[in-house]
């Protein structure tokens, strides 16, 4: 199918071309074929529309009750639940994970709204004595202004609403700028937001890609960033946000580890490995793209997991029985074929996969096979870089203090695993690995959205998506005094 449709920005309420009258165009990974759509290549004055639109909204956005802004995102939700199907489908056409992968990224996105519906009858401040006679003390949360939200391809509906939902329940609004790879999730996003009835101006969406990206954190109307994406991009836009003194919240890249101890359940940890492994293709920012090994359990766990990887069904993820589906982008596609080599070179031993898949059907798309690297060191290219791909690097350990050191020494923390029946164990992991997520006797990936979700060291700047906290990021927290002693009182003089 080659669609020759052409989509629009969303800006202040009117769907529009971008000032540039370029677009790119958004295929099918699984079959490059099918042309989805067209999409506009915005450029600096289409972002600059977007953010002054944003602010006029912003005036009266910030004084609707955050109760009454909270039911339009429960409508939200409910329209994602009705269309949750329709629009998971379109999102493994557009990007390729299986369709029950899809359908969980929309359930997230559902699940946030949820949460923050009910958000917008907390929001708390506190109350506190004041050190004074016949005064009052109390903090309140107020909105920041227009929130910038960048996002990448491999959660086109889970992170837009991680974002989104609670800028706009804490009174910003919103100048979004998805990925190029995912403009349809974004557009079919878009349209439910309306007509939960968000008004026009509180919610704009630009799509392109870097231009519209870097302007969007530079623009001086917009106050504040929350962005998701590689570490390299996540530099970058924090150097440039320090120039307008913007607030930003980074998401980025990971190398997550899945450590399994002699007296696992191995049977368990076989099937978290495969799915924190390969689900999603390996594109996941907590996909297991490191497996320690205990020396003891070693020949025996990688025989298994070769067995089964093996058989992983890969296609179509929109077709029923499919396993893993394609990369993203040539691009990626290429990125993972560099990596093989450079496993290779280095001395890893490739025990399955390593090749583009190209039988049949899948010679349409960027299919890759899923890929094992054995007898990997700590410190190879291998296991040291995000691979973004169904590329696994196995190494091997002694002792649990080894596997720590090991699981530690990556620039990344987003997220690790423990697979162990000993409770020493799981404590000191909880306590020792470097990560902003840990699981015990789970693979690496498994979100929920009602909590905190993000990394240390350089995946993260210590700001959460997710739960509670995300809701501080996306506010300002403001402390009022009511004097009603009908007297000049003097604090931080000595009154004692
Ligand atoms: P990317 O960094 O290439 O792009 C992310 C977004 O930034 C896109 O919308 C892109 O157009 C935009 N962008 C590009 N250059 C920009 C610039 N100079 N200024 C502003 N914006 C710019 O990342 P990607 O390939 O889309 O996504 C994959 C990466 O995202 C991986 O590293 C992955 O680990 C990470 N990720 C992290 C999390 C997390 O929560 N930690 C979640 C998902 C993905």
């Amino acid at each position: 199918m080659k669609s020759t449709e052409e989509f629009k920005n969303y800006i202040g309420g009117v769907w529009q071309a971008s000032a540039s009258k370029k677009t790119f165009v958004d295929l099918n990974p699984a079959n490059t074929d099918d042309v989805i759509g067209h999409f506009p290549n915005s450029v600096k004055k289409d972002v600059a529309l977007a953010a002054a639109a944003a602010k006029e909204a912003y005036k009266s956005w910030r004084l609707v009750p955050a109760p009454k802004r909270g039911d339009m995102l429960r409508k939200a939700g409910l329209l994602l639940e009705a269309r949750k199907d329709e629009i998971a489908r379109e999102m493994t056409r557009e990007m390729g994970k299986v369709f029950a992968e899809t359908k969980g990224d929309v359930q997230e996105g559902i699940d946030t709204a949820y949460y923050a519906a009910t958000e917008g009858r907390r929001l708390f401040g506190h109350t506190v004595p004041s050190e004074l006679h016949d005064k009052f003390a109390m903090s309140i949360r107020q909105p920041i202004g227009v929130a910038g939200c960048i996002t990448p391809w491999n959660f086109p509906m889970a992170i837009p609403t991680w974002k989104i939902f609670p800028a706009l329940l804490c009174g910003n609004s919103v100048v979004f700028k998805p990925a190029t790879e995912t403009p349809k999730a974004a557009h079919l996003f878009v349209e439910v937001l309306i007509e939960a009835g968000v008004p026009e101006g509180v919610i704009n969406l630009v799509h392109g890609g870097d231009e519209a990206g870097k302007e969007t954190v530079a623009n001086e109307n917009v106050d504040l960033i929350s962005f998701t994406g590689s570490s390299e991009t996540g530099s970058m836009v924090a150097k440039s946000a320090a120039e307008t003194y913007k607030r930003v919240s980074l998401e980025m890249g990971g190398k997550n580890a899945v450590v399994v101890m002699d007296d696992a359940d191995l049977k368990l940890a076989l099937d978290g490995v495969l799915w924190g492994a390969f689900g999603t293709t390996g594109q996941r920012c907590t996909a297991t793209s490191r497996l320690l090994l205990h020396e003891k359990i070693h020949d025996k766990f990688l025989e298994m997991l070769i067995k089964r990887t093996e058989k992983l069904k890969l296609g179509y993820g929109n077709d029923a029985g499919v396993d893993v589906g394609p990369l993203v982008s040539e691009a990626q596609l290429k990125r993972v074929q560099g990596y093989i080599e450079i496993g290779k070179r280095d001395g890893a031993k490739l025990l399955t996969g390593g090749k583009q898949a190209t039988t049949g059907e899948l010679r349409k798309g960027f299919f890759f096979e899923p890929t094992i690297f054995a007898g990997a060191e700590w410190d190879m290219r291998i296991s040291q870089e995000e691979i973004f791909g169904p590329v696994l690097s196995v190494i091997k350990f002694k002792t649990f203090e080894e596997a720590t050191r090991i699981l530690n020494g990556v620039k990344y923390g987003l997220s690790s695993s423990l697979y162990t029946k000993d409770v020493r164990y799981a404590f000191a992991a909880m306590r020792d690995f470097e990560a902003g997520i840990t699981y015990i006797n789970a693979p690496t990936i498994g979100a929920e959205a009602h909590l905190p979700f993000g990394g240390t060291k350089q995946t993260g700047n210590g700001h959460r998506e997710g739960g509670w906290q995300v809701y501080e990021f996306f506010s300002e927290t403001k402390t009022c005094y009511i004097d009603f002693s009908g007297s000049l009182q003097r604090a931080q003089i000595d009154n004692y």
